[in-house]
């Protein structure tokens, strides 16, 4: 199958897949290249957005500017796969107090404008089934958040892909790769890369020896779990530390543990107990748990994502370190390297790669 494309995209990941729709949508000719594992970190993810998060309850960095272009893009990807399913589903985010500590943090920032146009219950207004949910300090309720059904999001995206002919099943490695002129490459042979090649192969883009094996990934082991319950209703995520959502198929996902890059990988009877313990602490609802995953989200130091071009070949560019906010983050910095590569456009500062050059 030889082939001349612009760009070949290394991953077929959250980042490799809103890589390649920004390019195509600019009228570029791609190959992305996947492995098909069966557990990685976007196959495994909750793909929760909440636009206040984390145990400081903060604002969600940047989430003013990119929420607004997420909901869009997966809107847009949705109706380019022909509308009739739903991958992204806005629904709010019931955050329960752990303690007094986290309900304080809350009180001193709603004050803020900005803060306090994402909540939708303040807590004097929070209403759930006291038969269900029994939070011992109380909550608030997040407007705007949502989840990604990221597994069926990626399935419906290598369909597509593969109808464009641009997806291709592989293991890549840069022995493969031909790159000796300075502007075109040739990998596996036959693929022809007129323009570049993007990196988004999540943590294991520091491994193999490739051009950014400088940029300090590191794996942070994630598991969850899928759960049936007629208790838990189906219209809000529910988080207490640990969080429960729904699915579109009627079960729910729970989750996420935060481990190591040296866990073993696969989902482990500690990680089940971490998640159950967290959510016994404000669930009250019957459930049975029908599946357990594990995979390493791709983690910077500093916890900001990375992209652009290498600093010394800008044949060779990079979209990684998501995080644990892929869904949120993945749509607006995508469109960011897309302009860049082919406007020129500058990449942020806060999110350049090239802030871990030498
Ligand atoms: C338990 C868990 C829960 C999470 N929950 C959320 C959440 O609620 N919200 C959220 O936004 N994010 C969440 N995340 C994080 C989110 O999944 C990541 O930010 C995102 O998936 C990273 O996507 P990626 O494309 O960079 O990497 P990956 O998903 O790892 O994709 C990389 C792809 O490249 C392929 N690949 C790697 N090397 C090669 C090679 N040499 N040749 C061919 N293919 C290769 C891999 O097989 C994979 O398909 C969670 C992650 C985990 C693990």
């Amino acid at each position: 199958m030889s082939q001349e494309v612009d760009f070949l995209i290394l991953g077929q990941g959250l980042a490799g897949s809103l890589m390649a729709w920004e390019l195509i949508a600019r009228g570029q000719r791609v190959r992305v290249v996947d492995r098909e594992e069966e557990a990685t970190s976007s196959k495994v993810a909750g793909g929760l957005v909440s636009p206040i998060s984390g145990g400081q309850l903060a604002l969600t960095w940047r989430v003013d500017e990119w929420l607004p272009v997420a909901v869009q893009r997966y809107r847009d990807i949705e109706a380019a796969m022909g509308g009739a399913v739903r991958f992204y589903h806005e629904v709010p985010v019931v955050r329960f107090f752990r303690d007094e500590k986290e309900r304080g943090q809350y009180e001193k920032r709603c004050v803020d404008q900005a803060y306090a146009r994402y909540v939708s219950a303040a807590p004097d207004e929070l209403s759930y089934e006291p038969a269900i949910f029994a939070p011992s300090h109380g909550g608030v309720e997040i407007a705007q958040g949502g989840f990604l059904e990221v597994r069926e999001f990626l399935a419906a995206v290598r369909a597509w892909l593969v109808e464009k002919d641009a997806y291709q099943v592989a293991e890549f490695r840069e022995s493969g790769l031909e790159k000796e002129e300075s502007a075109g490459m040739r990998w596996a042979g036959d693929v022809t890369i007129a323009k570049g090649i993007i990196y988004c192969q999540g943590w294991e883009v520091c491994q193999g020896g490739g051009p950014f094996s400088w940029v300090p990934i590191t794996p942070n082991k994630g598991e969850l779990l899928t759960l049936e319950s007629k208790d838990l209703p189906v219209d809000r995520i529910y988080n207490g530390g640990m969080w429960v959502s729904p699915r579109s198929d009627g079960r729910f996902r729970a989750g996420a543990t935060y481990g190591r890059d040296t866990d073993p990988p696969g989902p482990t009877e500690a990680g089940r107990e971490q998640i159950e313990a967290g959510l016994r602490r404000w669930c009250r609802a019957s459930y049975q748990v029908c599946g357990k995953e594990a995979a390493f989200r791709p983690v910077v130091r500093g916890r900001k994502p990375v992209l652009g071009t290498h600093p010394e070949d800008p044949r060779f560019a990079i979209l990684n370190g998501l995080g644990s906010k892929g869904v949120l983050y993945g749509p607006a910095l995508a469109a960011m390297l897309a302009d860049h590569l082919l406007r020129g456009e500058a990449i942020d500062p806060e999110v350049d790669v090239r802030r871990f050059w030498k």
